[in-house]
């Protein structure tokens, strides 16, 4: 008994182990790519720039508890600009309440998120961040209303807004 539990154990620590060195090279945090050049910053000045929670969120790829935002119940007219850089990326028009306790949209402004897979929770998911400095700003799905189909799943932290 005891011999074939190790034996599980061991299998399980292999499988980790190849699975470990199979996803390594993808663990690239979104906040060091496509960035614009003079968005192009040092961890420090992101530091002085950001409160310490949204720089967790847009720098290193963390995520808000949920219904934590006040900006899930935001439904003012307006535009919705990275917190991290100012630029805009999503239309109050855009903005739904999806029920799961982030600010959700089913589109962004044309060309201001880019998106890459990430292997965070194993499964497979898509990580869009700001194009312009390349601030992580949530997950987007394909179980979103019509006419797109997609839920941008959004942290309130990686956003301001500014209402028209
Ligand atoms: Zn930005």
């Amino acid at each position: 008994m005891n011999q074939f539990l190790s034996r599980r154990s061991f299998i399980l620590i292999l499988t980790m182990s190849i699975l470990k060195i199979i996803f390594k090279p993808m663990k690239v945090l979104a906040s060091s790519l496509n960035s614009k050049e003079e968005w192009n910053l040092s961890k420090e000045e992101w530091k002085s720039k950001l409160s310490t929670e949204s720089y967790y969120i847009l720098r290193e790829e963390g995520t808000e508890r949920a219904f934590s935002s006040q900006l899930n119940n935001e439904k003012r007219k307006g535009v919705f600009h990275c917190a991290g850089c100012d630029f805009p990326l999503f239309l109050s028009d855009k903005k739904y309440d999806s029920g799961t306790g982030w600010p959700s949209f089913w589109d962004s402004i044309q060309g201001s998120v880019e998106t890459k897979v990430d292997f965070k929770l194993i499964v497979p998911r898509t990580e869009y961040h700001c194009s312009r400095c390349g601030g992580h700003q949530g997950h987007v799905f394909n179980d979103g209303p019509a006419p797109t189909g997609k839920r941008y799943c959004n942290n309130g932290l990686a956003l301001r807004f500014v209402p028209d």
